[in-house]
């Protein structure tokens, strides 16, 4: 997985916006898959410029645009879940448990609980 950060304009679990050209290839940080890249688009770079240009304070930029593929599919969804409650853990052994489930989510693609998530 890259860890590039110069140019990184936003960095979320399975969607990222870079400067264009500055990643070749970067991997989803639920699944490990490389992500589907959009390259040379102009728009928002994240959700807080998608904001300011929706209320008329920003233009939209030019960028690459990343995202995983199977950021819609039960499994990832549930396993970004897990990943993401496991970073806001204060207690190391209740992420460990999180991190192991969602390891093994990802590994069968196969959810093990029906949650809601943001795609
Ligand atoms: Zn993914």
């Amino acid at each position: 997985m890259s860890t590039e950060t110069t140019g990184t304009l936003h960095a979320g679990w399975d969607f990222f916006t870079s400067e264009p050209g500055r990643h070749v290839v970067l991997h989803c940080r639920v699944c490990g898959e490389p992500m589907a890249a959009a390259r040379d688009v102009v728009g928002p770079t994240g959700w807080a410029h998608a904001m300011a240009i929706r209320a008329g304070q920003a233009n939209g930029r030019l960028h690459d645009r990343f995202h995983c593929t199977q950021c819609s599919e039960p499994w990832h969804r549930q396993a970004l879940a897990l990943r993401q409650q496991a970073e806001r853990s204060p207690s190391k052994q209740f992420a460990d448990v999180l991190t192991d489930e969602a390891g093994e989510v990802v590994r069968t693609r196969t959810a093990t609980k029906d949650v809601s998530g943001v795609c």
